[in-house]
C-alpha cells in the first residue's frame, strides 16, 4: 500500500511532485473540483492546495470550469485539467517496432501510431522511420513546437542520460553512440529524456497502471527482451549506471545457447521472444512437425513468437513446450528478483504477457517453487492492462514528471 509521506521525511522535492500529481490525480477522476474539495480529498491544507493550484494555473495545466453549487450548497469556482492545452509525446522503439504517443495533460493518450518491421532492419532506416511517424503524429494532430511540452525516448540497451546518447540499443544494428537527445531535440524543437523500455514501462504502471497505489513493485517486460522496472519506496530504481533490471542476461543456463550479450546460456537466450522463435524454427529444421508451419504458410524464416502463442493455443506439442521451458526459466529468475526486492507486487507486461497458461501458468508454478512461502505468500502477481503503448506512456511521463510536476 502507498505510505503517507510526512514533510519530515524524504526529499521536499520529491513531496512537491508527489503533491502536485496528488491533486492533478484528484482533477482527472473527479472532471472538476473547488479548492475546499480539493483539500479534503487529498488531506493536504489549505496553504499547500493554494500553491499547487497558483502554480497551475500561472502554467495553464488547470483552467476555471465555473462557480458550481458545493455540498454545502455554496457556490465555489470549480478547477479543471486544461486537458488539450499541451502534449507530451512519448517514442518507443524495440527491434520490431516503433509506437509514438502523444499524452494530453491528463495523462491519457490522445493519439498514437504504431509501426511493425521485420526484426534485423537497419538502424538508419529505424531512425528515418521514427523521425517521419513523429512528424506525422504532430503534423496530424497539428501542433506546432510550443505546444509539446518535450518528448521522452525510449529503447532497450545502454544509454548516457548527462551527454544524452544511446550507447548501445540490443538488436538494433548501427546504433552505437547516436546522438539521440540533440536529433530529436533539432527536429522537433522539443526537450528531450531517454529511458530503458523496462524502466519505462514500470513508470506507466506507477502513474496510470496497476501500480498506481504501490511503493515497491518490479515490472517484468516480456517481450524480444527480458527486463525488469523496479520501484522501490514510490521511486523508480535506476541503477548507479543506469543499468539496473537486466534480469534477461542472468545465467539460468551455464551450458545453454549463446546470447547477444555473448555469454552463454543467459534467460534471454531461451525465453526471450527472439529466442522462443528461433528455437521453433530450429526443432522445425530439424525435421520435427508442428501446426506453427501452417500458420506461417511454410516461410519458417518468418516465425515470430505470436505464432509460437497461436500454435500453442491450438494444443501443438512444439510450441506448448518451447513455451513451457520459457515459462519456467523465466519464473526461476523471477524468484531471484522476488527474493532480493520483497515486492508487493510483480506486474508483467510485455508481448509476452498475452502469451496466455502455455507460458503463464509455468512460469507461475516455478516462481512459487523457488521463492520462500513467506515472500510469495503476500505477493500479488498482476497482468498489466497498458497494453503496447505501455513503453511510450511511461517515456511521456517522464516529461510530465519534469514539466509538470517538477518545474
Ligand atoms: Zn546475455
Amino acid at each position: 500500500m502507498k505510505k503517507e509521506r510526512s514533510n519530515q521525511g524524504g526529499s521536499q522535492n520529491l513531496l512537491k511532485r508527489l503533491n502536485r500529481a496528488k491533486i492533478l490525480g484528484l482533477l482527472r477522476s473527479h472532471g472538476s473540483l473547488s479548492r475546499t474539495e480539493l483539500a479534503s480529498l487529498s488531506g493536504l491544507d489549505n496553504k499547500t492546495i493554494t500553491n499547487i493550484v497558483n502554480h497551475f494555473t500561472e502554467t495553464h495545466v488547470v483552467v476555471s470550469a465555473g462557480q458550481m453549487k458545493s455540498s454545502s450548497g455554496r457556490r465555489k469556482e470549480h478547477l479543471k485539467i486544461n486537458t488539450d492545452y499541451s502534449y507530451a509525446v512519448g517514442i518507443d522503439i524495440g527491434a520490431s517496432h516503433i509506437t509514438v504517443t502523444l499524452l494530453n495533460l491528463e495523462g491519457r493518450p490522445a493519439a498514437e501510431k504504431h509501426h511493425s518491421y521485420r526484426f534485423g532492419l537497419s538502424g538508419k532506416i529505424i531512425l528515418e522511420k521514427l523521425l517521419s511517424l513523429t512528424r506525422a503524429l504532430l503534423d496530424e494532430a497539428k501542433l506546432g513546437p510550443g505546444r509539446i511540452l518535450g518528448i521522452g525516448f525510449t529503447a532497450p540497451g545502454f544509454f548516457d542520460k548527462e551527454r544524452g546518447i544511446w550507447k548501445t540499443a540490443v538488436n538494433i544494428t548501427g546504433w552505437e553512440s547516436l546522438p539521440i537527445r540533440d536529433l530529436l531535440s533539432r527536429h522537433f524543437g522539443a526537450d528531450v529524456y531517454l529511458q530503458d523500455c523496462s524502466r519505462s514501462m514500470a513508470l506507466a504502471e506507477m502513474w496510470y497502471g496497476e501500480g498506481k497505489n504501490l511503493d515497491d513493485f518490479i515490472l517484468l517486460d516480456l517481450g524480444q527482451g527480458i527486463g525488469l522496472g523496479i520501484v522501490i519506496g514510490g521511486s523508480l530504481y535506476e541503477g548507479a549506471g543506469l543499468k539496473s533490471g537486466e534480469i534477461g542476461h542472468l545465467v539460468v543456463d551455464p551450458d545453454g545457447r549463446m546470447c547477444t550479450c555473448g555469454n552463454r546460456g543467459c534467460l534471454e537466450s531461451i525465453a526471450s521472444g527472439t529466442a522462443i522463435a528461433s528455437l521453433v524454427q530450429e526443432e522445425i529444421g530439424k525435421g520435427t512437425r508442428s501446426k506453427v508451419v501452417d500458420l506461417v504458410n511454410n516461410h519458417i524464416d518468418e516465425i515470430t513468437a505470436a505464432d509460437v502463442v497461436e500454435a500453442a493455443n491450438l494444443r501443438d506439442p512444439l510450441a506448448v513446450d518451447v513455451l513451457g521451458e520459457a515459462g519456467r526459466m523465466i519464473g526461476k529468475a523471477l524468484s531471484y528478483a522476488i527474493t532480493l526486492f520483497n515486492p508487493e507486487s510483480v506486474i508483467i507486461g510485455g508481448q509476452l504477457s498475452k502469451a496466455g497458461p502455455a507460458l503463464l501458468d509455468p512460469l507461475l508454478d516455478s516462481a512459487r517453487r523457488f521463492t520462500l512461502p513467506q515472500l510469495f505468500g503476500d505477493l500479488s502477481i498482476k497482468l498489466s492492462g497498458l497494453g503496447f503503448l505501455s513503453a511510450s506512456i511511461g517515456a511521456a511521463t517522464i516529461v510530465i514528471n519534469d514539466k509538470i510536476f517538477g518545474s
